[in-house]
């Protein structure tokens, strides 16, 4: 009988036991303290990572086996916190909103995801779209498709001719009255009835547009749209259903009465004054700056054609005032955190942002914990990721250089593995 159970736990541990993988890497970003540590050895097994060690261990059965990123730099898997994988602007983006379907929008998300992951970014935050972002998101979660773990607000929350209103521009025949269920409103009740809806659509967070915005086929984009209220009955009602709010905001009134309205993190803030800044650090409001956006819009309004007449002038002269914004806001000490716009520029070049970060005048290092630890812990993950450590998930990438000594590597990830799954080496 002894002999019978031994032979049993053998068996088991033959067949069940999991394979672990061993990461040899030359050099390894510590998030947490912010270092770059040399040789070090990352075990996983399954999803997870099980142990960080020093030097290069080797496996110990025969079944785990070994990647050699003993010339490249790893880092835990890249969080974006604004992106928008349903869309990839282009010079018919304006046409699409009439002739595309759902099943036309999930098909060209389904790519957008992709490349997404295959630049290094695991988890994202969806800022908005139709509603197909949520299918997405369970696709992904549910390994039908590649993509980043997707945390996403469904549709944005707008006033009526507001940034995100889902008829801007079209002729009054086909305008309608989109109210809260199409993300519209105009009043306290309003507000909590769709954020409401976004919860019974399967949202995981709340947008707003605080102000006007580039992209909408509407003159102003920066003026404020929703009254303090309005806002504090959005993030209130978010709150019972456990979701944060992100804030679209250019212009600086929009903006305080954001903050004032208790979102968590601010868009854009192309316009930010410094009372602004004192008051986002008062609040504990965290500052997304987008600047690769910003940037890409503006080259893009240059070539005839490509927008409506509308937005043009928006474009030219709120696109490049992002990264001096952000520069100013970094100094001051607000708190920073990682996220593009990518779908207002291509998907998969969301490395970029990193550069111009670094350019405007925050270290390294620190833009890498803007797009890890920091992101982590306004997704309430910061147990599971953002940081190469036993017990949390094995989100982790790699980069040829040292990114603390030349950033734009950050534009060329080569190593790629999600949850324990390798997608790119
Ligand atoms: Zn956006």
């Amino acid at each position: 009988m002894k002999k019978l159970l031994s032979f049993f736990i053998l068996l088991s541990t033959l067949f069940l036991s999991a394979q672990n993988t061993y990461l040899h890497c030359g050099k390894l970003i510590d998030t947490k303290n912010g270092k770059v540590l040399t040789e070090m050895t990352i075990i996983v097994s399954g999803n997870k990572i099980i142990d960080v060690k020093n030097g290069y261990i080797n496996p110990k059965s025969k079944k785990d086996h070994n990647i050699d990123l003993k010339s490249k730099t790893a880092m835990p898997g890249l969080i974006d916190m604004h992106v928008h994988l349903e869309s990839q602007l282009n010079p018919r983006t304006y046409i699409e909103r009439f002739v595309l379907n759902d099943a036309d929008i999930a098909f060209n998300a389904q790519g957008f995801a992709k490349s997404t992951l295959m630049a290094g970014f695991t988890t994202v935050r969806d800022l908005g779209g139709s509603g197909v972002n949520v299918s997405l998101r369970n696709a992904i979660n549910q390994g039908k498709i590649d993509g980043p773990r997707i945390f996403t607000a469904e549709k944005s929350l707008a006033t009526t001719g507001g940034h995100a209103d889902p008829t801007n521009g079209f002729n009054k025949n086909l305008m309608e009255n989109p109210g809260p269920k199409e993300g519209v409103v105009n009043s306290v009740e309003d507000a909590r009835k769709a954020v409401r809806q976004r919860y019974k659509n399967g949202a995981d967070l709340i947008k707003i547009t605080a102000t006007g915005g580039v992209l909408s086929v509407a003159k102003s984009g920066q003026n404020p749209q929703f009254t303090v209220e309005e806002i504090k009955a959005i993030t209130e009602t978010a709150k019972d259903y456990g979701m944060h709010v992100a804030a679209h905001a250019h212009g600086d009134k929009g903006m305080q009465r954001a903050i004032l309205g208790g979102v968590k993190t601010i868009e854009h803030g192309t316009l930010m004054s410094e009372e602004t800044m004192e008051l986002m650090k008062k609040y504990n409001a965290y500052y997304v700056p987008t600047i690769t956006a910003g940037k890409s819009v503006a080259e893009k309004a240059k070539i005839k054609g490509y927008f409506p007449d509308v937005i043009v002038p928006k474009a030219l002269a709120i696109g490049p005032k992002i990264q001096s914004t952000f520069g100013k806001a970094y100094k001051k000490g607000v708190g920073i955190v990682f996220g593009t716009d990518a779908g207002v520029f291509d998907h998969g070049k969301n490395g970029k942002e990193f550069g111009y970060m670094v350019a405007a005048g925050m270290p390294a290092i620190e833009t890498i914990q803007s797009a890890t630890i920091t992101a982590a812990k306004l997704l309430e993950m910061s147990s599971k990721i953002g940081q190469i450590k036993a017990g949390f998930i094995a989100d982790i990438v790699a980069t040829d250089e040292d990114p603390t000594q030349n950033i734009n590597t950050m534009e060329n990830v080569s190593f790629v593995m999600k949850e324990g799954k390798v997608y790119k080496n």
